[in-house]
């Protein structure tokens, strides 16, 4: 894997990429818009670093049915986070950035169906695409932050990080009782409304507010 975390200003973080934490249905529209349930404790899951890729890169996708974008808050994890509190836990993020969490929608359906875990349908090679990282010294409050992706110049996805159900920082103390947390770790915080599927040689752009904005498209 040749995948290595960097920062807008072109610099390369000296950690290795690690796992990612995930948390699902962390903005009520969406978890409407999927007709699920509103969680009450955060629905976390797993992709492991065979599973980043540089969003900036053609994105590759399966070829196992319709692959959905779900775009995300990514979190780059800059020191050792185990059994945390909410308070301390803001404090181990480096770096602001945005992911793609993406989706074997239908595979997901079946497998929740069943009961069985997710992993084939969001941990496969390439599901996680991350932008650079904002340095977090330049970002004074997560809850301004807002995300917008667009998909052939439509707007599909447009999300405030202030409607998160699981704030930031409750978050990174929940996920640090059960996982610790390593530098070159990272979280997606969740996707806002406007999920959807992708298409070969479909153009993206995604911006981060005002700190961060990437243009790509589909092999
Ligand atoms: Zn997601």
């Amino acid at each position: 894997m040749n995948y290595q975390h960097v920062f807008v200003d072109g610099s390369k973080s000296s950690f290795s990429p690690g796992k990612v934490v995930c948390v699902g249905r962390n903005y009520a529209e969406h978890a409407r818009e999927l007709n699920n349930p509103v969680p009450d404790s955060p629905l976390l899951f797993i992709k492991p670093s065979t599973s980043l890729a540089d969003m900036s890169q053609p994105i590759v996708l399966p070829p196992r049915g319709e692959c959905h974008h779900e775009l995300e808050l990514a979190l780059l994890i800059g020191r050792p986070l185990r059994q945390s509190s909410a308070k301390e836990a803001l404090s181990a993020v480096s770096g602001y950035g945005l992911a793609l969490d993406l989706t074997l929608r239908a595979m997901q359906a079946e497998l929740k169906k069943k009961g069985h875990p997710w992993e084939r349908a969001k941990a496969f090679d390439g599901a996680c695409p991350l932008s650079a990282f904002v340095a977090s010294g330049e970002v004074n409050d997560w809850r301004s932050l807002e995300l917008k992706l667009w998909r052939n110049g439509q707007l599909q996805q447009h999300g405030h990080c202030a409607d998160m159900l699981f704030a930031v920082d409750d978050l990174l103390a929940e996920i640090s009782h059960s996982f610790t947390l390593l530098p070159g770790d990272v979280v997606l915080t969740g996707t806002p409304a406007g999920v959807g599927p992708l298409c070969s040689s479909d153009v993206l752009k995604a911006e981060l507010l005002n700190l961060l904005a990437i243009e790509t498209r589909v092999a």
